[in-house]
């Protein structure tokens, strides 16, 4: 499974309520309404192909089950909630580095956020979640997983993060989930 996945670049960020973040994602138009009996997943929504813009020509990709050929994936979207925060990880993730000089770092093992790392090569000293993660995982406690999307096949519309800046607070950021 492949998806473009949205987060708020304050980890310790989850929104008071997630029927708030699903009504501003219903607003905007990327999501439409929410598949039953399947907790916090929407179809996509009318807009959904102006907020999320696809590189490249004519992707092969399905808005709804009916326009689905056999087998072929739907996009949908998919809300993540945690009481504490999570990293979310590609498998076979390209290596850690550091947002400053960009040299390779060790991964730690037990990756924890907020755990202040130096880079051997430069010095830098930051947070985890300040790494550079190269655009395959991220680190939250909310996420907005747009599913069916392959790993740099699409990009969040300017609009689409200013609704979710303007919701949080904060600035949003994407990678992709590859598991
Ligand atoms: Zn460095």
């Amino acid at each position: 499974m492949h998806s473009l996945v949205l987060y708020c670049d304050e980890p310790l960020w989850r929104p008071a309520s997630l029927v708030r973040l699903a009504g501003v994602l219903q607003d905007t138009g990327l999501a439409g309404s929410q598949k039953d009996g399947e907790g916090l997943v929407f179809a996509a929504g009318e807009h959904f192909l102006s907020l999320v813009t696809f590189l490249g020509c004519a992707p092969q990709i399905s808005l709804t089950e009916d326009d689905a050929v056999h087998g072929q994936p739907v996009c949908r979207i998919r809300l993540h909630d945690y009481r504490a925060v999570q990293l979310l990880e590609s498998q076979s993730a390209p290596a850690l580095r550091c947002s400053r000089c960009r040299s390779p770092q060790l991964r730690p093992s037990e990756p924890d956020y907020s755990q202040q790392l130096s880079c051997p090569a430069c010095g830098e000293s930051s947070p985890l979640f300040r790494f550079d993660w190269r655009r395959s995982a991220a680190f939250g406690r909310c996420f907005v997983e747009i599913e069916n999307v392959f790993p740099h096949e699409a990009v969040p519309a300017d609009r689409l993060m200013a609704a979710l800046e303007l919701l949080s607070g904060c600035s949003w950021d994407y990678f992709y989930l590859s598991h």
